[in-house]
C-alpha cells in the first residue's frame, strides 16, 4: 500500500532517503509472527529477531529423531480457540489433535465436562460432586469485571470448606489459566476460562504439523505478502523524536518505520525505550510485572510407556503434561516416545536451586507413580528452569482489565503486542489475541493519520 503523510499531524516524513518501513516489529515470537502476518498484505512490514530462529517461546527444537516444543505446548479450545481464529483470518488452514485432558488422582479420570461429568465423576466422593457442581454453576453466573480484585482462594473458601473440592478446582481452574496457586489465581481470569470451557467441545488441542507448523505458517504468508524478516537482528534501540518513534537501531543502523510495534514481554520494554520517555507509574507497572514460572521436564523415552493422547493433570502437587507423540506421531522416531511435562513453582523459588531440585525429584516421582518404569525407560531428558513462562501470571492486578494496552501512552505510533498485554486468555492465547486486536488498532492508526493514494 502506497502511504502518504497528512500534513500537520506531528508525524515527519523521513528524508534520508531510506527505505521506509510502515510497521517494525521487535521479536519473532508467535505475537510479532503473527501481527506481522495480519498487516503484511497491506503494508510494507519488517519483523526483527535477535535470535538466529523464529518463535520465541513457543519455539521448537530438534535432537536424535525427537522435535521438542519448548515444554508442553497446547491450544486452548482447539478449533474454538484464538489460534483457529487467526488461521482463519490469514486463509491458512488449521485442524488440531483435539481432546479433553485427563486428571490423575489414584487412577486416570476424564476431566469432568457438563452437569452430567459433574455428578459421575469419580474424582470426588457424591457429596463432594454436589458441591463442586454448585460452586462451578456459581461461578459461572459471575461477571468477570465485577471480581476483578477476587481470588479463587477467597470465593472457593468463601463457598465450601471441603478440601478435595479445594483441591480439584486448584487442579481444573489452575490447569486452565497456569496458576495453580489460588491464593494468586484471579477469579476474573477464572470465571473468563470457564465460561469458555463450557461452551467448548474440547479443553485443547494439538495443531496438526505441531508448533513448527504454526510458526512456518506465519513465517511463509509473511514473506509471501512481500514482509521481511531479519534474523540475529536485535534491536538496541527505539529512536524518539517528541512522541514520535522514528525508527529502531540495530547494530548501530537507524531504520525508518511508521509504526513500531514491540512484540516481546513488556518487562524488559526500557531495555530499548529510555524509561523518561514513558510514564513512571507505567515503567513501575509493567516492569514489576509477575511471570509464570517452573519446571520443564522432557522425557526421550525408548519405548512405548503409555497410550494416553490428551493433557495429564495431576491434583497434588499440580504438574501437568503429554505424550506429544501420541498426539502427534511424528514427534518421536517410531516406537519411542516423547513425554513432557511441567511443574508450575513460585516466580520467587526460581533462584533457590536447592528447592528446584527438590521440585525436579517430586516431579519424577509423581511421573514414576503415573507410569512405572518411566525413569527407566528414559533415553535422555531435557530439563528447563523457566523464570518466565506465561508473561503474567493471571492474579488480580494483572487480569486483562489491568494489564497494558497496546497502545504506548507517551509515543504516538508506537504499540504493544505479546502476553503481557491487555488481550483476553492465558498465555498464547494472550499472544495471538493481541496480534488479532493490535492489527485493527493499528490499521485505524494508518487510516486516520494517512491518506491512500
Ligand atoms: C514451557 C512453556 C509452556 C507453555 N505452554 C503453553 C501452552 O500450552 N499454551 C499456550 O497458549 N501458551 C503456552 N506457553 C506460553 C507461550 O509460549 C507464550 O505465551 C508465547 O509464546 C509468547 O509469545 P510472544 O510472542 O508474546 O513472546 P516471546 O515468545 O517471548 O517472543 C518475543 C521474541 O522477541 C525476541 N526479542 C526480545 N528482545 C528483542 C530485541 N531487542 N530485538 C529483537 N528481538 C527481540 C525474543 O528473542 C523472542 O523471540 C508456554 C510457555 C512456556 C515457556
Amino acid at each position: 500500500m502506497n502511504l502518504e503523510l497528512k500534513e500537520g499531524l506531528g508525524l515527519r516524513k523521513n528524508l534520508r532517503g531510506e527505505k521506509i518501513f510502515d510497521v517494525a516489529v521487535i521479536g519473532g515470537g508467535v505475537a510479532g509472527l503473527s501481527l506481522a502476518a495480519l498487516l503484511s498484505n497491506k503494508y510494507r512490514v519488517v519483523v526483527f529477531e535477535k535470535s538466529r530462529s523464529l518463535g520465541g517461546r513457543a519455539r521448537i527444537a530438534e535432537r536424535d529423531g525427537f522435535i521438542l516444543d519448548y515444554g508442553i505446548h497446547t491450544c486452548r479450545f482447539a478449533d474454538r480457540g484464538v489460534v483457529a481464529e487467526l488461521f482463519n483470518k490469514l486463509g491458512i488452514p488449521i485442524s488440531f489433535h483435539s481432546s479433553n485432558a485427563t486428571v490423575y488422582s489414584n487412577g486416570f479420570h476424564k476431566v469432568p465436562k457438563g452437569v452430567k461429568g459433574f455428578l459421575k465423576t469419580k474424582l470426588l466422593p457424591f457429596r463432594g460432586r454436589l458441591v463442586l457442581l454448585r460452586l462451578m454453576l456459581k461461578l459461572l453466573r459471575l461477571n468477570p469485571r465485577d471480581v476483578v480484585g477476587v481470588t479463587v482462594h477467597e470465593f472457593v473458601k468463601d463457598f465450601t470448606e471441603r478440601e478435595d473440592v479445594y483441591t480439584l478446582v486448584s487442579a481444573l481452574v489452575g490447569s486452565g489459566i497456569v496458576c495453580p496457586d489460588m491464593k494468586k489465581a484471579s477469579l476474573c481470569e477464572a470465571v473468563t476460562f470457564a465460561k469458555k470451557a463450557v461452551k467448548s467441545k474440547y479443553t485443547g488441542g494439538y495443531p496438526v504439523g505441531g508448533w513448527k507448523y504454526i510458526i512456518d505458517s506465519l513465517k511463509k504468508k509473511i514473506i509471501e505478502n512481500g514482509g521481511e524478516i531479519r534474523l540475529n537482528s536485535e534491536v538496541e534501540k527505539i529512536e524518539v523524536s517528541g512522541n514520535v518513534a522514528e525508527g529502531v537501531v540495530v547494530r548501530d543502523e537507524l531504520i525508518d518505520a511508521k509504526v513500531i510495534v514491540v512484540a516481546f514481554p513488556l518487562q524488559r520494554i526500557c531495555s530499548i525505550v529510555d524509561r523518561h520517555l514513558l510514564p513512571k507509574s507505567f515503567v513501575e507497572k509493567v516492569v514489576n510485572l509477575e511471570p509464570t514460572s517452573g519446571i520443564s521436564l522432557d522425557l526421550a523415552l525408548k519405548e512405548k510407556v503409555s497410550d494416553i493422547d490428551s493433557v495429564i493433570i495431576t491434583l497434588q502437587p499440580v504438574i501437568m503434561g503429554q505424550f506429544t507423540s501420541n498426539i502427534y506421531a511424528e514427534t518421536s522416531p517410531k516406537g519411542e516416545q516423547l513425554a513432557t511435562f511441567y511443574y508450575p513453582l513460585p516466580y520467587d523459588k526460581m533462584n533457590d536451586r536447592k528447592y528446584l531440585h527438590r521440585k525436579l525429584e517430586e516431579m519424577k516421582e509423581m511421573l514414576e507413580e503415573m507410569f512405572p518404569g518411566i525413569l527407566r525407560k528414559t533415553k535422555w531428558d531435557r530439563v528447563l528452569y523457566l523464570k518466565v513462562v506465561d508473561g503474567a501470571i493471571p492474579k488480580p492486578g494483572q487480569t486483562y482489565f489491568e494489564r497494558p494496552d497496546y497502545r504506548c501512552p507517551t509515543i504516538e505510533n508506537m504499540f504493544f503486542v505479546g502476553d503481557t498485554t491487555r488481550a483476553e486468555g492465558n498465555g498464547g492465547d494472550i499472544a495471538f489475541r493481541s496480534a488479532l486486536e493490535c492489527a485493527n488498532i493499528i490499521e485505524n492508526y494508518f487510516n486516520y493519520f494517512y491518506e491512500r493514494k
